[in-house]
């Protein structure tokens, strides 16, 4: 009975389970299942180290443990390293905990056409941005700059990944929007582009705009770069292709990615 989950405090509102479930039932699976795991910072290590020997294969990791879970585990990736957190735990038979980042190529993924040669800016300076900046520079783009509410945090990521720091929203071909300003409903949308620096105006400048952040619906920002005419990719279709990632690993198979895209709650 292979064992996978999602390690997060709190974790109460991720889709991975059902993402990963409609995943086993589309692949006839019925032995694997994938679970969420509320795991508090101060037990972080102990249970982890424990879950190998509970027959878990691996689990995904989120908010707050992404930089812890690259400290504990025994082999990281290239990319994990680089980037300094993973969100992709694989234990092997004897324990050993190996580390994986699948946001970066799930961000490269969702976006679904070449960044090379293009200009992004990406806003945020914490884990997710540090992953974009990574893989978007890792693909060829021309510039990446990076935007964060707290200066400082994005001229040191800047100067870590080599990126460009900027205190002002700069015209670009692509935006990444890497904060959590659109996860809750209030305050009001305008209010919420004014937290990223943008206006209703400025947004429409950008000619494809990803926001990570998901809910039920779009975000104000990419409500509003909808409106504007930019082509937009949604926090679900980045959850989906590193999940999909995740899986891959896991389970050395091909993901089923339209059941995926469903159980996440994507339309099609
Ligand atoms: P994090 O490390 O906690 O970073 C949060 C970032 O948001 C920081 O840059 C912070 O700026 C900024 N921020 C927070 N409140 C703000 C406000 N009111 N105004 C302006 N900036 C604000 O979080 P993370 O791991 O990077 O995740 C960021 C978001 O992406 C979360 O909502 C997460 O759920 C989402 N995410 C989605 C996926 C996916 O698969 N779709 C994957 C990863 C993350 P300061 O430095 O100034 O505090």
């Amino acid at each position: 009975m292979p064992r996978l989950g999602v390690i997060g405090w709190p974790v109460e509102h991720s889709r991975s389970p059902a993402m990963f479930a409609a995943a086993f039932a589309a692949l006839g699976m019925p032995d694997w299942s994938y679970q969420r795991l509320p795991i508090a910072p101060e037990l972080f290590e102990q249970t982890v180290r424990g879950l190998p020997a509970s027959g878990f294969l691996g689990a995904n990791v989120t908010i707050p443990h992404k930089q812890r879970a690259l400290a504990l585990a025994g082999s990281a990736s290239a990319a994990a390293r680089a980037i300094g957190a993973a969100n992709t735990l694989s234990f092997g038979p004897d324990g050993e905990i190996a580390a994986e980042n699948t946001d970066a190529p799930g961000l490269l993924a969702a976006i679904g056409e070449p960044v090379a040669g293009k200009q992004a800016l990406v806003l945020g300076a914490g884990g997710s941005a540090r992953a974009a900046v990574w893989a978007l520079l890792g693909a060829g783009a021309a510039e990446v700059s990076v935007w964060n509410r707290t200066a400082e945090r994005a001229v040191e990521l800047a100067l870590e990944l080599g990126a460009r720091a900027t205190t002002v929203p700069i015209a670009a071909d692509l935006l990444v929007n890497c904060t959590s300003v659109g996860l809750r409903q209030s305050p009001s949308a305008a209010e919420q582009l004014n937290q990223l620096a943008l206006s209703v105006d400025h947004v429409g400048t950008y000619a494809c705009v990803v926001d990570l952040v998901y809910r039920d619906g779009p975000t104000p920002l990419l409500a509003m770069a909808l409106a504007a005419g930019a082509r937009t990719v949604g926090g679900l279709e980045v959850l989906v292709a590193q999940g999909a990632l995740g899986f891959e690993l896991w389970t050395g198979t091909a993901a089923p990615l339209q059941a995926m895209r469903e159980g996440a709650g994507l339309s099609v």
